[in-house]
């Protein structure tokens, strides 16, 4: 395994980027040298609730690994170079980057070198050098390793903003199949010791503790993540688990990472997931989270998948016309905001306002955020249709079958990595 030997020549090399980058961070951090997209840096922005975004370094510890996933770059077997940052490295590279205003936030992922409890050792060390000698007091989301101790889980989960954990497929067996190292039980003893602490610390703040910035105690929530397409594990099963899991609270959101074919892989001749599939389970995850839909109200083809041609909003309003029309003048919040093309925002406002407002037509709703290609052939006004033809009808938008005939794609990178 090899040490990184130049890291002032790489910080170096990272500020001259930056300085060639007139629109904030290097986007060019992704090619570091030697290991390609695989390097332990990378930017990203994140987006906040508020006004702005924040920017995350992101740092892969170590592209070393001791597992052997199927589906993954870093896999053991797999021949490319290998890089490793020890905690006091990492720390200072993000602190170069913290000190020339590239970053705001850092997101600290990692492989698995030896064991899960010696690199979790590294995160905490890291970790600690940040909050308790720098008295960093930003972002920090920290992937978990499952397989930790409980006392590695409690003292990772207080130093951080956020806990992120891979759980990769819903099902044991085949998460075996594609990740023989792995347990899903032991990755979901792990989520719910952090979920456990998550809550606490939620429950303190609102009982009028001020939370401690060196300590947030993952109070951001966690995020948990699927890699989709790699097993035959349908999309019901991926977001009845998703929703069983954010129902116990303490989780912010879930990632959809569709499977991509790595070179030098065992699956490198499996074909990818469409990444049309990754959009629609974060648009089942929207409703499950943003909408006030169940988990059984979703909609799903005969194999268990999510249609591909029409979003599950959509689906689910066609499979029950009995709910259709939605009268604008009247209906509830929780009926105008299942109208394909009418969002949480444009449901408040139009509850809020219709009754002061003259709302003549489809030009009107426009002007309340209201996506009326989409709508229109849902809603009456006054008992009036405003639409004929619902949208819906009249595309035909993409088949399953349009990836039939593509010219096989491999890559080199997983889009996992850092989710
Ligand atoms: S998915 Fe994670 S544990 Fe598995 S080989 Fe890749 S880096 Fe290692």
């Amino acid at each position: 395994m090899l040490r990184v030997p130049d890291l002032e020549h790489k910080l170096d090399t990272l500020m001259s980027l930056a300085a060639d980058d007139r629109d904030g961070p290097p986007p060019r951090l992704r090619h570091a040298r030697h290991v390609g997209a695989l390097g332990p840096l990378n930017i990203r922005h994140l987006r906040t609730r508020g006004p702005g975004h924040a920017r995350l370094l992101r740092i892969l510890m170590t592209n070393a690994c001791s597992y052997n996933c199927t589906y993954c770059p870093m896999r053991r077997d797999r021949n490319m170079p290998r890089t490793l940052l020890k905690p006091a490295e990492l720390v200072r590279i993000f602190l170069g980057a913290l000190q020339r205003g590239w970053v705001d936030g850092l997101f600290v992922t990692t492989g698995i070198p030896s064991n899960p409890v010696r690199v979790m050792d590294d995160l905490i060390a890291a970790l600690e050098l940040l909050r308790e000698r720098h008295r960093f007091a930003g972002y920090i989301h920290v992937k978990l390793v499952a397989g930790a101790e409980p006392a590695q889980i409690e003292r990772l989960t207080a130093l951080a903003s956020r806990v992120s954990l891979n759980l990769e497929t819903p099902c044991g067996q085949t998460l075996t199949q594609i990740a023989p190292d792995k347990s899903l039980p032991v990755a979901l003893e792990n989520l719910e010791r952090v979920r456990s602490l998550v809550t606490l610390e939620r429950t303190a703040r609102a009982h009028g503790r001020p939370p401690d910035p060196l300590h947030p105690g993952g109070a951001a929530g966690m995020t948990m993540q699927f890699v989709v397409g790699a097993t035959p594990d349908t999309d019901r099963a991926l977001i009845d688990m998703v929703a069983r899991l954010q129902g116990g609270g303490g989780i912010h959101h879930t990632h959809f990472s569709a499977f991509r074919p790595i070179t030098d892989t065992p699956m490198e001749n499996t074909p990818p997931a469409p990444a049309l599939r990754e959009h629609r389970l974060y648009q089942a995850d929207y409703l499950l989270h943003d909408y006030g839909f169940a988990a059984e109200e979703i909609v799903y083809e005969p194999g268990g998948n999510l249609p591909l041609g029409v979003d599950p909003k959509a689906a689910w309003a066609l499979a029950h016309p009995e709910r259709f029309p939605v009268e604008v003048m009247r209906a509830a919040y929780e009926d105008l905001v299942r109208v394909p093309g009418i969002g949480p925002v444009a449901a408040r406002r139009l509850v809020a306002q219709r009754a002061a407002l003259t709302l003549r037509g489809l030009a009107d709703l426009r002007g309340l955020g209201v996506v009326t290609t989409r709508a229109g052939g849902f809603l009456t006004l006054r008992g009036r249709r405003l639409q004929t033809t619902r949208w819906t009808e009249q595309l035909g938008f993409w088949a399953p079958e349009d990836t039939a005939g593509m010219h096989h794609l491999t890559y080199a990178v997983s889009p996992g990595t850092f989710r």
